[in-house]
């Protein structure tokens, strides 16, 4: 099972591929499966990130991440139906 750290390393990859998505393997599987969702108050440039992999369904969960420009992001202010759609009950590794 991949660490936090791991999780972490692939999670930059991916964030400094952003806005255009990555093929990056899951840290966990190796899977290209890795997804990322941003939801934040709309404007701040700030918010927390989901981090998951849609094979194995762990992932991590950042606070105050900040969201690249150009990043689709969803609002804080949304549902939480909203908010969670397409993003699965995945399991966190901390
Ligand atoms: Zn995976």
């Amino acid at each position: 099972m991949a660490t936090f750290d791991e999780w972490l390393d692939a999670y930059d990859i991916v964030y400094r591929t952003l806005p255009a998505s990555s093929d990056l393997q899951c840290p966990n599987c190796s899977n290209r499966t890795l997804r990322l969702v941003f939801t934040g108050p709309p404007g701040s440039g700030y918010g927390y990130a989901s981090f998951w992999c849609d094979s194995c369904m762990e992932g991590i969960h950042l606070s105050r991440a900040p969201i690249p420009e150009g990043a689709a992001a969803r609002s804080l202010d949304a549902s939480a139906e909203e908010r969670s759609r397409g993003v699965p009950n995945y399991r966190l590794v901390t």
